[in-house]
């Protein structure tokens, strides 16, 4: 057998699994095989309805990609879990890279100037004590090696939980929520704007319309994971696999 390093630094300090939670093995990294074979990709067909749902005729957001399904009982739930509440912010990293190598590969048509995550309200970063979406953006920027603008994105204003609102309650909810610092120029840029998780698409959407509103050319909405109120959804479309 080959001497994997990982043998001696789970002697110090063992990693386990934060959904099942068992051991790692060595060969293993940030989540157990059995679960990472249970989170379920979104099907291109169920990205391309999201996009023609939630953002086509807004004309704001032009392409979406979104990595694994926000499914009940989802390992993909612990995950984030982890990552938004209990500082595992190595979860946001993995997810990051996962996503740039998915892009690359199924999205060879995007070009990227930059990439901004979505933007909490300072009150609730300095509560949760950090963004879980800059997490994500790390990941993604070290594979396909492009500019954090994050810093250049703003939340003015904090926003109830969207939980418990409808599509147009949570598009009120979010509005004129974010502002761009005057002093960047996105003219002719195309920028990725990423979320954990995308459900409405509208608090991703209100923060893109700021950056087209400064000059952004293209804007394309990532997330982790997708999900919708309409919960029986995701279902659906795996039965009919
Ligand atoms: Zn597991």
């Amino acid at each position: 057998m080959r001497f994997h390093p990982n043998i001696i630094f789970d002697f110090f300090i063992p990693r386990s699994c934060p959904s099942c939670k068992t051991r790692l093995a060595p060969n293993e990294n940030y989540i157990c095989k059995l679960c990472l074979n249970e989170i379920n990709n979104v099907p291109k067909n169920l990205l391309d309805e999201e996009y023609n749902k939630s953002f086509k005729s807004e004309k704001i957001i032009d392409d979406i990609f979104s990595l694994f399904l926000f499914d009940e009982d989802s390992p993909i739930r612990n995950l984030i879990h982890e990552l938004k509440y209990n500082r595992k912010f190595m979860y946001g990293k993995f997810l990051g890279k996962l996503i740039a190598k998915e892009i690359t590969k199924t999205k060879p048509n995007w070009k990227f100037d930059g990439i901004f995550a979505v933007p909490l309200h300072p009150s609730k970063k300095v509560t949760r004590g950090y963004n879980q979406s800059d997490f994500i953006v790390k990941g993604i920027s070290s594979v396909l090696n492009i500019p954090i603008y994050s810093k250049y994105l703003k939340r003015k204003r904090a926003t109830p939980s969207q939980t418990n609102l409808n599509v147009m309650e949570r598009k009120r909810n979010v509005a004129n929520a974010f502002s761009v610092k005057k002093n960047i120029k996105l003219n002719e840029k195309s920028f990725i704007i990423v979320d954990d998780i995308i459900t409405t698409g509208a608090t991703i959407s209100e923060a893109a319309s700021k950056l087209k509103e400064m000059g952004a050319q293209t804007i394309y909405a990532v997330s982790a994971a997708l999900t919708s109120f309409d919960t029986t959804f995701s279902r659906e479309h795996l039965n009919q696999e």
